[in-house]
């Protein structure tokens, strides 16, 4: 730092970027090749939908049309199980170290077209490119190399000596994390002998097609991997198809108790992973400028549309005004914009209608009396953006601090005692994640006894690693993905 900067004391917490001016860094888009159009990935080939139907995916940023997408219906469904279901004998059949190869092999090809993927990834989604290079692209190929390791080594597995594949895998995934949740879930599927269907989210289609590519370079048989785009109604007639043993869903929980409903009295198995309201704890004690990044981690990675995002902050009431002064500090030095910028810290909102969502619920915040704050930052003309939001004065009856908003929008609320962090943390019918900041490691130990939700960081955040089992308890759904917990959902005791 010059003596200038160390004298020159901003007043103003937008003042300390202005010293220290970037210039445009922007990844390349030439990397990618995005064709003006795509097929269904359906037994190994390409190909129009049965009926000819299509839409647009655009990019959030800009909102430009990326390219024109095939729109499956029920008959594009039926045909891709159909795909599934004829591999699945000569598929699970192979021995486990020979379904590795492949996987293997999915997993280099993935690392060595990491930076087209990972552009390709921010473009469709609008995420920021240090996120989908660093973190999405990184954890994807990990996937693959992980459930690979585990396709010889089954009879481990916990289930049982000889445990067996389930058959046909329909598998739906949302958009905000779109090529890692195909990994979540085809990694496991395939390491463990199902042949799959995936439907993409309609917003974000793209990287599964790229994926299915891939799975054509990595020579994987014909109908192993069948890839459905489309939207809503393409989903419910997947999780519907009758020849499905096995349902696997990521999304909204509305979404999540209509599937639970169409496979209630069948004998396919289901897993959910559905909505959030992460509480993250800190207490006084706390390393304080470390808790700061991890509250900005746990709700702007990714515009805070993340399932397991700490949205609630509960902060002790003696460290109160310290913490959100540091926290108001550390949000105004936050880039936001062009995602392919690779100095950009917080991107475009997946889609118009997402923007929708987290405006009402911000307007709510408001209306029923909690203050709102952004730093001031500058939002583009075009696209879909939404500024890093804190809410104070938030109670527990609030909206803001019961409902999922899957945006930047932070909801502060405060404790004393632990026992009324953990009475407030549990006060949800959510439990997917939550964290703890604090030096007392007994209290971490017993704080995350008592915090009902599936993940509980201690003095990190959204740390994701494909050994760590992750999934819900209550109304944030069931089963477990990654671990070896990841296989039981893929496996029959023999
Ligand atoms: P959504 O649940 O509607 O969509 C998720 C996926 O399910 C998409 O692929 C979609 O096409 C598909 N789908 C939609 N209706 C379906 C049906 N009836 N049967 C089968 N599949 C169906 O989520 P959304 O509308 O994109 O987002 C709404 C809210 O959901 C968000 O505001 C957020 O709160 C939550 N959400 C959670 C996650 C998560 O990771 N848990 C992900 C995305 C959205
Ligand atoms: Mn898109």
């Amino acid at each position: 730092m010059t003596e200038r900067a160390m004298t020159e004391q901003p007043s103003q917490p937008s003042q300390p970027s202005k010293l220290f001016a970037y210039a445009p860094a922007p990844e390349s888009r030439a990397v990618v090749d995005i064709a003006p159009s795509y097929g269904l990935f359906v037994d190994g080939e390409f190909r129009e939908a049965a009926a000819g139907k299509v839409f647009k995916t655009l990019a959030p940023a800009s909102e430009e049309v990326l390219s024109e997408v095939a729109y499956g219906d029920a008959d594009d469904v039926d045909a891709a199980v159909r795909a599934a279901r004829g591999a699945f004998g000569a598929w699970s059949a192979l021995p486990g170290a020979e379904r590795a190869k492949y996987l293997f092999r999915i997993a280099r090809i993935i690392q060595e077209r990491s930076r087209e993927l990972a552009v390709l990834e921010t473009l469709d989604n609008g995420k920021p490119i240090r996120e989908t290079r660093d973190a999405d692209l990184p954890l994807v190929a990990a996937h693959f190399f992980y459930y690979a390791g585990w396709a010889d080594k089954l009879a481990y597995a916990g289930c049982g000596p000889e445990p067996r594949p389930l058959g046909v895998a329909a598998q739906v995934i949302p958009w905000n994390f779109p090529l890692l949740m195909l990994a979540w879930k085809v990694a496991p599927a395939l390491a463990t002998g199902n042949t799959v269907v995936l439907k993409p989210a309609e917003t974000t289609p793209l990287s599964a097609l790229f994926f299915a590519d891939i799975c054509r370079q990595a020579g994987l048989p014909k109908g192993v991997v069948n890839i459905v785009t489309g939207d809503g109604a393409t989903g419910a007639a997947l999780v519907a198809h009758p020849d499905v043993n096995k349902v696997a869903f990521t999304g909204s929980t509305v979404v999540g108790k209509e599937i639970a409903r169409t496979v209630a009295g069948t004998d396919k198995r289901l897993t959910l992973e559905l909505g959030g309201k992460g509480a993250n704890i800190v207490f006084e004690d706390a390393p304080l400028d470390q808790a700061v990044e991890g509250i900005v981690g746990g709700i702007f990675f990714n515009q805070g549309q993340v399932c397991c995002a700490g949205s609630r902050l509960l902060v002790q009431e003696s460290v109160q005004e310290e913490v959100l002064d540091a926290l108001k500090r550390r949000l105004s030095t936050l880039r936001v914009g062009d995602p392919l910028d690779k100095n950009t810290d917080v991107g475009a909102i997946n889609s118009a209608e997402q923007l929708a969502r987290i405006t009402e619920l911000a307007e709510a915040g408001e209306a029923e009396g909690a203050q709102r704050w952004s730093p001031p930052c500058e939002l583009p003309g075009e696209g879909y953006w939404f500024a890093p939001t804190v809410f104070t004065g938030v109670s527990q009856a609030h909206r803001i601090a019961r409902e999922e908003i899957f945006g930047p929008v932070l909801s502060v609320l405060t404790f004393r005692t632990p026992d009324e962090a953990v009475a407030k943390a549990n006060n949800t019918p959510y439990g997917l994640s939550a964290g703890i900041w604090t030096e007392k490691g007994s209290r971490i130990l017993k704080l995350a006894d008592q915090l009902r939700a599936g993940v509980v960081w201690a003095n990190t955040f959204n740390k994701f690693d494909p050994t760590s089992p992750f999934g819900g308890y209550k109304e944030s759904g069931y089963g477990r993905e990654g671990g070896r917990h990841g296989l039981e959902a893929y496996l029959e005791h023999a």
